[in-house]
């Protein structure tokens, strides 16, 4: 059977794509590390269509890659270069906003809606959908439900997981499941939609999802801050949750490292802070209520904080504007070191109270394998969660004998730290390919067991994104 002409036969003109320029965009990630080929790229348009493409598929035994806006940092949406080419499920044809319901804070969207998008159609109903992360612009709500995407909001609102409450899944025998309920409280057995939250296309194609939305503050306080050490963020943390509660809803602390990438590598980037800091924090209180009272809680904090030489140097966005610069210095990060070199991104958690511990054994550890080798560190403080980055120019890197091993032995390094202090190696990024063997070394026969049969139940013969998150059993 010739997939390609079915599919174009089910989706019409404009539903499939095959020339190489139209595959260029669906076949390399976002980091242009991995690229393999697929048979062709299906643009279904309604839930009905997927559900056709994905019975074509298993007719033909084709497999079966579920792609968002191909955001992935760890290989997960895109080909391996050998085996079967898949046939690659785009859902950037299906993207309305299905209903928004500000009573029940609730809404209801495609799959394919972009993060950006969503977030503004919550806005527009006076509500928030809190989600926020750098790739906010092109990833699509599906791809942030199948990995469980964080982000800079989980210290207030939690993951993706926290923030959804239903969804509608093409299953891989071309059934659908309507799980689309938008309650609060259905003890009704077990919770089936998480299952699919974090499967990263290994389950099933989501292609509806209901959100849970918050109330849309109405105040905010942002401001960035120069210090010494983790341990000085850390505890301001703990100052700022002594005054401010919940109303942080964000706490992002980089090294200098980063804040000289991002200066040097993206435009319109500028220091806050005139002197030099070893360390940079991102604190943003927000609220109902004021600007002017928030703006006081965190100079209170601030205040204190300098007088008791916790903190060198700090600004406090005095405009919208300002605000939105300082958030656009955190969210440049990837893109800076995107273009400045190659960074071996780890994605650990660690306990908070373990962070700096971790930051600076980690350090030590890599630095042992290379000596005086950069570490960029990116750090959701609240979480726990460090993306731990050691740096190599594009000259230093095409030095390596062996890059994959270098990659995968100063990964092992870092995740055996981690995993030390009780932390995990993928906190928020997810597993795709590049973390499929940390799956196989920290997870245990029982957990590797119980997820090899749920994902038997729902795709025996393994067509969904294979060779993704689950390794393969031993022989
Ligand atoms: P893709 O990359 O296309 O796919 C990711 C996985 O989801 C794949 O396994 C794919 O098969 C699966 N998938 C996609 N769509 C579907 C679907 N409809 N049904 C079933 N499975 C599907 N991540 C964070 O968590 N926090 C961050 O702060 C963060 N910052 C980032 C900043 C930048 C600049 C970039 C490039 C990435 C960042 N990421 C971050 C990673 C990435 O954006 C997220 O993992 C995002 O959730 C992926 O969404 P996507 O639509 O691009 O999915």
């Amino acid at each position: 059977m010739d997939v390609t002409a079915a599919l174009k036969s089910c989706l019409g003109p404009g539903g499939v794509l095959t020339d190489a320029a139209d595959l260029a965009g669906h076949i390399e990630d976002w980091r242009g590390r991995y690229t393999g080929p697929a048979l062709c790229v299906a643009l279904p348009r309604t839930t009905a269509e997927v559900a056709q493409v994905v019975r074509l598929c298993r007719d033909a035994g084709v497999p079966v890659l579920p792609q968002g806006g191909n955001t992935s940092l760890c290989g997960g949406a895109v080909p391996d270069a050998e085996g079967p080419a898949p046939v690659i499920v785009a859902l950037s044809r299906m993207r309305t906003v299905r209903s928004v319901d500000a009573v029940n804070n609730t809404m209801v969207v495609d799959g394919g809606c972009v993060l950006a998008r969503v977030q503004e159609a919550a806005r527009d109903a006076g509500r928030l959908y809190p989600v926020s992360l750098g790739a906010e612009g092109s990833c699509q709500i599906a791809g942030t439900i199948a990995t469980n995407a964080g982000g800079t909001g989980v210290l207030r609102y939690g993951n993706t997981r926290e923030n959804v409450l239903g969804l509608e899944v093409v299953l891989p025998d071309g059934a659908i499941w309507d799980g689309l309920t938008a309650l609060r409280k259905n003890n009704t057995g077990y919770d089936i939609k998480h299952l699919f939250i974090g499967s990263e296309g290994t389950l099933g194609i989501i292609t509806g999802a209901t959100l849970k939305l918050h109330a849309l503050p109405t105040a905010y306080a942002v401001a960035w801050i120069g210090l010494d050490s983790p341990e000085a963020a850390l505890a301001l943390l703990g100052r700022f949750q002594a005054a401010c509660g919940a109303r942080i809803s964000g706490f992002e602390l980089i090294n200098r490292l980063q804040l000289d990438l991002v200066l040097a590598n993206v435009p319109d980037r500028r220091n806050p802070l005139s002197g030099p800091h070893a360390w940079h924090l991102l604190v943003e209180l927000s609220d109902s209520g004021t600007d002017a009272a928030l703006a006081t809680a965190l100079e209170q904090v601030l205040e204190s904080a300098l007088a008791d030489g916790l903190v060198g140097d700090a600004t406090i966005a005095a405009s919208e504007t300002q605000r939105a610069a300082l958030w656009e210095i955190r969210h440049s990060v990837s893109e800076a070191n995107k273009k400045a070199g190659v960074g071996l991104t780890t994605d650990c958690a660690v306990p908070i109270s373990a962070v700096p511990g971790f930051i600076a054994t980690a350090t030590a550890a890599v630095q042992a394998l290379v000596p005086d080798l950069p570490v960029i560190v990116v750090t959701h403080l609240g979480d726990g969660n460090v993306h731990f980055i050691p740096f190599f120019s594009f000259e230093q890197w095409a030095q390596v004998a062996d890059p994959e091993a270098m990659a995968r032995r100063i990964r092992h390094t870092v995740n055996d730290i981690s995993h030390a202090l009780g932390g995990t190696f993928s906190a928020e990024h997810g597993i795709g390919r590049t973390l499929v063997g940390e799956m196989a070394h920290y997870k245990s026969p029982v957990e590797l067991a119980l997820m090899r049969s749920i994902k038997q139940a729902f795709d025996p013969d393994n067509r969904f994104n294979p060779g993704r998150l689950l390794p393969e059993p031993k022989a």
